[in-house]
This record gives C-alpha cells, sequence and structure tokens, in this order.
C-alpha cells in the first residue's frame, strides 16, 4: 500500500496521495555563478578604486576565522596601509536609547553634505549572544544606508573582544584605503568595548540624556574620563532645560578630573539628533580638537602609540590562540582542570603543568 497510515488500524488518520513537486520553471536557476577569486593584487586594485564591492569581501576576509582567508587578509592589509591614515576616526558611545543610530544617521549626512565620505563601522561582542543590538545595522541608519557615499558594517560576529576589535581595527584601514575620509566606530555605552573603540579613534564622543535627574550616575568614571566630548542628546520640546542643566552639570562635574594628556579640555554640547539641531557644532567640535592636537604632534603621536599597543594585542591574542589549539595542551587541559575542581591541585601547578605541556618541545635543549 502506498499510504500504510491510511490501513485499518490508523483510525480516524487519512493521508491523500499528494502531488508531485512542480518542475524547475527555469533549469538554470539553480546554477550559481562561481565568485570570483581575487588575487591580493586584484583586491588592493579594486580597493584603492573605492570598489565598495571588493572592500566588502575583503572585510569579509579579515573577519573570517579560516586561516587562508586571514593570510590574505594580512597580506591585502600590508599593501593598504601605506595608503591608510588620512581620515579622522571618531568613536561614538552611548547606552542603548541614547540616541546613537539617530544621532549617526544625522551627522552622516551632515558629513556626506560637505564632501565627505563616510565609513561606520561598530564593536558589539555581545552581538551574537543578544541578538537585539546588532550595532551597526543597516536598518538602523535609515538615510545614510541609502548613500553611496556611506559605508556601514555591522560588529563582526561575537568572539573574545580583543579578537572583535583587532578586526575593526583592521577593517579601519581597507577603508581608509578605499578613500573614506571619516570612520565612525560606534559601541554600546556597557562593559569593556569602550576601551577597545577608545584605542583605535582620534576622538571619543560619548552620548548622554538628560531628565532621569541622576545624569552623573550610572556612567562610569572611567568613560567619561576617556570623553573628547560630551554630547547630550534630545536637547527638544520640553526637554530643552533639562539637557542644558544636564549640560552644566557635566560641565562641573569634569572640571573635577584630572586634565587630559592631550590638553585638550573636553566639551559638552546639547543637540537633538531626531531633529537634526547642534550638528555643525559638533562637528566644528571635532575640527578644533583634530587642529588642536594635529599643531601640538598629540594626534600622531596617540595614533603611533595605539599602533604600539595593537602590535601587542595582536602578539597576547596569537600565543593566546597557540597555547589553547596545541594538542598536547588539549590532551591535558580537561584532566587538569578536573583534578584543580577536586583540589587534588592547586591552579598554579595545574597552570605549570599545561604551559609546560605547550613549552616543553619549544625549549632548547
Ligand atoms: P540607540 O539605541 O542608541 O541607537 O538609539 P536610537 O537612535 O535607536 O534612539 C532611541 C530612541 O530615541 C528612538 O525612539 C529615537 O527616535 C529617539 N531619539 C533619538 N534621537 C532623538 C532626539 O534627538 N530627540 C528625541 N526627542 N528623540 C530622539
Amino acid at each position: 500500500m502506498e499510504h500504510p497510515e491510511n490501513d485499518e488500524h490508523y483510525k480516524g488518520l487519512k493521508v491523500n496521495k499528494g502531488v508531485s513537486a512542480v518542475p524547475n520553471v527555469n533549469p538554470y536557476l539553480k546554477k550559481r555563478l562561481p565568485r570570483k577569486e581575487y588575487t591580493p593584487s586584484e583586491f588592493v586594485e579594486g580597493i584603492l578604486q573605492g570598489n565598495i564591492t571588493i572592500l566588502s569581501q575583503a572585510v569579509t576576509l579579515v573577519e573570517s576565522s579560516k586561516q587562508e582567508h586571514l593570510q590574505l587578509a594580512q597580506e591585502i592589509i600590508e599593501k593598504c596601509l601605506p595608503h591608510a591614515g588620512n581620515s579622522v576616526r571618531i568613536g561614538i558611545t552611548g547606552v542603548p536609547g541614547a540616541g546613537k543610530s539617530t544621532s549617526i544617521d544625522a551627522f552622516g549626512m551632515y558629513l556626506l553634505g560637505k564632501g565627505r565620505k563616510l565609513a561606520v563601522l561598530a564593536i558589539d561582542p555581545s552581538s551574537e549572544r543578544s541578538k537585539g543590538s546588532i550595532l551597526g545595522d543597516k536598518t538602523r541608519m535609515e538615510e545614510l544606508s541609502r548613500e553611496k557615499n556611506a559605508f556601514i558594517r555591522p560588529s563582526p560576529a561575537a568572539g573574545s573582544l580583543g579578537g572583535v576589535a583587532r578586526k575593526t581595527r583592521e577593517t579601519i584601514i581597507l577603508c581608509e584605503a578605499a578613500g573614506f575620509d571619516t570612520v565612525f566606530v560606534e559601541t554600546v555605552g556597557v562593559g569593556q568595548s569602550e576601551t577597545a573603540v577608545h584605542s583605535m579613534v582620534d576622538f571619543f564622543l560619548l552620548i548622554q540624556l538628560a531628565g532621569t535627574g541622576d545624569e552623573l550616575q550610572g556612567i562610569k568614571r572611567g568613560i567619561m574620563e576617556m570623553a573628547d566630548g560630551i554630547i547630550i542628546n534630545k536637547a527638544d520640546g520640553d526637554n530643552l532645560e533639562k539637557a542644558r542643566l544636564a549640560a552644566s552639570q557635566f560641565r562641573n562635574a569634569l572640571h573635577l578630573f584630572p586634565p587630559a594628556e592631550s590638553g585638550w579640555a573636553p566639551k559638552v554640547l546639547t543637540y537633538s539628533g531626531y531633529y537634526k539641531l547642534g550638528i555643525r557644532e559638533i562637528w566644528d567640535m571635532i575640527g578644533e580638537f583634530t587642529a588642536y592636537t594635529k599643531d601640538s604632534g598629540y594626534f600622531h603621536h596617540k595614533r603611533n602609540e595605539q599602533s604600539k599597543y595593537w602590535m601587542y594585542e595582536s602578539i597576547n591574542e596569537a600565543l593566546r590562540n597557540a597555547f589553547y589549539n596545541h594538542p598536547a595542551v588539549v590532551a591535558v587541559r580537561e584532566e587538569t582542570e578536573r583534578q584543580v575542581l577536586s583540589s587534588e591541585i592547586s591552579s598554579f601547578v595545574a597552570a605549570k603543568r599545561m604551559l609546560d605541556s605547550f613549552l616543553g618541545e619549544k625549549r632548547p635543549g
């Protein structure tokens, strides 16, 4: 019988004969054209010409975890480096709801109007877990996402913060080589990611809100200390006065901080991302900062320091990966962990044992 379910045992169940699948209308539809494989030089040439498709593909290589992709990506980055660096890199942080995407949309449209080219990148090490806050998501920046002079790229998929941040930093280099003269790096104002963003930008903007009555609470002192500019959003309608009041509270609070190494005194401004008020003033502030720090040599000094920082970060990340993926470590890890948990050996002995199994064959003699 074609359908055993129609047998008497299966009372109350009747399976009708189905229909066969409709044939493919276009038999060639399934056959995709193979994606063109570019050589490193072709990648670099495309990027330098500002070809967005090629730029996106190169960023995908940077974000990949496959070894052969990473090698190719490194080759591309190295060739792009001499063409990078000519941009203002701006970090933007603020708690969810502060108005980051609305503001980036407004700043971005303002900057494009001035003839600039803008890349919007993001660091959100939690994005895979939380799914909700996929920073840099195109749909959050409605106007900007339709513009050809804006390149919007969401945060690389979740991983270690160091890994995610490295990928974003390398993407900055590719974007600059492609002619983007302004780079925004967005992050959410909670946790450690601000430090990572701070270590790759020239100017750090903190978006704040007024109206809760306890403006200065809940903001980590460290984040305020990193800010080169604090901007109070939603200074519109009934909220205008509250925003001005919050601004003066922030100004007072900033006086208590030690002067920044740059010699720049952070400014506090009010604006409305939604109604596009006060945007020019924010851009002027950033312009003033870059002129001031370029003049004093600090701009260049900070970029050098950042390069040094990232050199060590890269070494640390590579060592960590090499350690945890080493077969000798993998072989003893589970058992060593068990022994620590059952107090058979101390953490130090356990760590030493694992390190020895890693270093064993690398030690001379
Ligand atoms: P994000 O989570 O930091 O990216 O914040 P959004 O840009 O998504 O903004 C959160 C909410 O605040 C949205 O409902 C926006 O419409 C609103 N919003 C953003 N900027 C302003 C502003 O300048 N004024 C007012 N009144 N509302 C704003």
